[in-house]
């Protein structure tokens, strides 16, 4: 028993704790007698409808479940607080950051992304990496995930882009065509793939990676005048990765390695910490580059945009119970506080829709009066009543407005900033973007060649299973991004090659 650690001591911990067992009770909190058998008429049945006991169980059981997430299913979950350490008033009037010292509470969750609830969380993933800041004038969350970019840049893409990492709805198996057919169609995909198969693509848990707000955000002063930025929360704990062989074995051996990674950490006072950092880039800046900044599958290099140091993010409490905290936890980019707003980035334009509406459907209307979600730090005051698990319905409060009777009045302080904006509305083909540009800077410059080998072998192993035009339209995009990089992966896929197939040496 001495041997085994915190997560697995949960109960016995617990008992510790509280000691003396409760009485048991029905859902309605009446006492119950006999928990060992149904109420039947003779000892070998039938059972009685009046054994309201057991309706009361099976019922509740019947419906312990809710949807699972789309994506990000799988997760794990923890609470602390941000500290400001650095000020940058001058770029933000966010409670958040108002002064050197403020502490907010905060609440995180985890994720893979492709896979179910069960699935193994040490799958070559994206890792969601999604911050919650309990403020003083509401929830801001910063819905993140490990990298700085995202696989496409128009969220029309985005239902399609995730069906090719689910079940074939033919077969409810994992497919080897549809990731590298859609992969290989869309070659804005190429720059998130490239960090997807390198070594970050399966980090070693959950708290030896970094977070990214990745998208584009506007900051706001307390004088209105804005700036864009972009987010990145850097591991104080350094970058650890798990070797491709390590994480497929830890996938079978211990498909909850980063849950419980990351239970164990906490529980023995071993808090996890992430800088906060902020880039910023003016509004005249953004007219001029040559990128487009809202593109989601693109970087702000650091040398033209340096990181500005903000505060730590520190993780020091596990969730009580993880269904309530983090299962129901709900995080949503339109979670936003004054001094932070959107831009005009397409990719958050869909999520600001998505995800409000994903929580509405798997938890109900009024999700944001759930304990873990509610902005418990400020009082909610508005004209919305009623609906599903209503637990706070602003008692007599008018529910119109205007009116004379004391209702909450408008905040005209927290005005969006004005923006101006101009262009005929039409679907604007964004296919002619600069798709390879930066994916040559991190294939030439950021890797080391070992890390460049990982990662040709990192998808060759994957992209093997493809067929074989759709490997050979891999080979012509990785191609575009460096000549020696499609050199290896052909070399790469000639040893996996089946037989009679294209790529096998003899047919080269
Ligand atoms: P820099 O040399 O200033 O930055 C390179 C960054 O790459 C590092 O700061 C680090 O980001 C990240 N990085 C380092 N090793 C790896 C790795 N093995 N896998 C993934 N990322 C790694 O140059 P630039 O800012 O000009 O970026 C060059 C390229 O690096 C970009 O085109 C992009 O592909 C990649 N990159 C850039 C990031 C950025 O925000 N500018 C962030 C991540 C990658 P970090 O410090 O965040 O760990």
């Amino acid at each position: 028993m001495a041997s085994r650690d915190p997560a697995s001591d949960q109960l016995v911990n617990y008992k510790k704790t509280v000691g003396q067992s409760d009485k048991l009770t029905t859902g309605h909190g009446a006492p119950i007698d006999c928990k060992t058998s149904s109420l039947t008429a003779g000892p070998r049945g039938p059972i009685l409808l009046q054994d309201v006991t057991l309706i009361d169980e099976l019922a509740h059981f019947d419906r312990e479940r809710i949807p699972e997430r789309v994506v990000h299913a799988k997760g794990a979950g923890a609470f602390g607080y941000f500290e400001v350490t650095h000020d940058i008033t001058k770029y933000c009037k966010a409670s958040v950051f108002s002064e050197i010292g403020k502490k907010t509470p905060i609440g995180v969750r985890f994720s893979t992304v492709g896979g179910e609830s069960g699935s193994a969380d040490t799958a070559r993933d994206p890792r969601g990496f999604a911050v919650k800041f309990y403020a003083e004038d509401g929830i801001w969350d910063l819905v993140g995930n490990n990298t700085p970019i995202f696989f496409i840049r128009d969220p029309l893409f985005f239902p399609s882009f995730i069906h090719t990492q689910k079940r074939n709805p033919a077969t409810h198996l994992k497919d080897p065509d549809m990731f590298w057919d859609f992969i290989t169609l869309r070659p804005e995909t190429t720059h998130q793939v490239c960090f997807l198969f390198s070594d970050r693509g399966t980090p070693d848990g959950y708290r030896f990676m970094n977070g990214y707000g990745s998208h584009t955000f506007k900051l706001v002063n307390s004088k209105n005048e804005p700036v864009y930025c972009k987010f990145h929360y850097k591991t104080d704990q350094g970058i650890k990765n798990l070797m491709a062989d390590k994480a497929a074995d830890l996938s079978s051996s211990d498909p909850d390695y980063s849950i419980r990674d990351l239970y164990n950490a906490i529980s023995q006072g071993n808090f996890p910490s992430w800088t906060l950092s902020i880039q910023v880039m003016t509004f005249a800046q953004a007219e001029k580059w040559r990128w487009n900044p809202f593109d989601l599958t693109k970087v702000w290099p650091h040398s033209e945009f340096p990181l500005i140091p903000v505060g730590k993010l520190v993780l020091d409490r596990n969730p009580k119970n993880y269904f309530a905290e983090v299962e129901q936890i709900a995080f949503s980019p339109s979670h936003l506080i004054p001094g932070i707003e959107p831009s005009p980035d397409k990719m958050l334009q869909g999520r600001l829709f998505s995800y409000a509406d994903t929580h509405r459907h798997r938890l109900g209307a009024n999700y944001l009066q759930l304990p873990v979600n509610c902005p418990y730090r400020c009082a909610v005051k508005n004209y919305q009543r009623d609906g599903p698990q209503t637990y706070c319905n602003q008692e007599g409060a008018p529910n119109y407005f205007p009116n004379s009777f004391s209702g909450p009045t408008e905040c005209p302080k927290a005005a969006l900033t004005k923006f101006s904006t101009t262009g005929d509305v039409m679907r604007y083909n964004a296919d002619d973007e600069d798709n390879f540009g930066q994916v040559t800077s991190f294939w030439k410059k950021t890797l080391k060649p070992a890390e460049r080998e990982r990662l040709v072998e990192n998808i060759a192993s994957h992209l093997k299973d493809a067929s074989d035009f759709i490997q050979e339209r891999a080979l012509k995009n990785f191609s575009q991004v460096d000549a020696e990089f499609g050199k290896m992966l052909r070399a790469g896929l000639s040893k996996y090659a089946r037989p009679g197939s294209k790529f096998a040496t003899a047919n080269l």
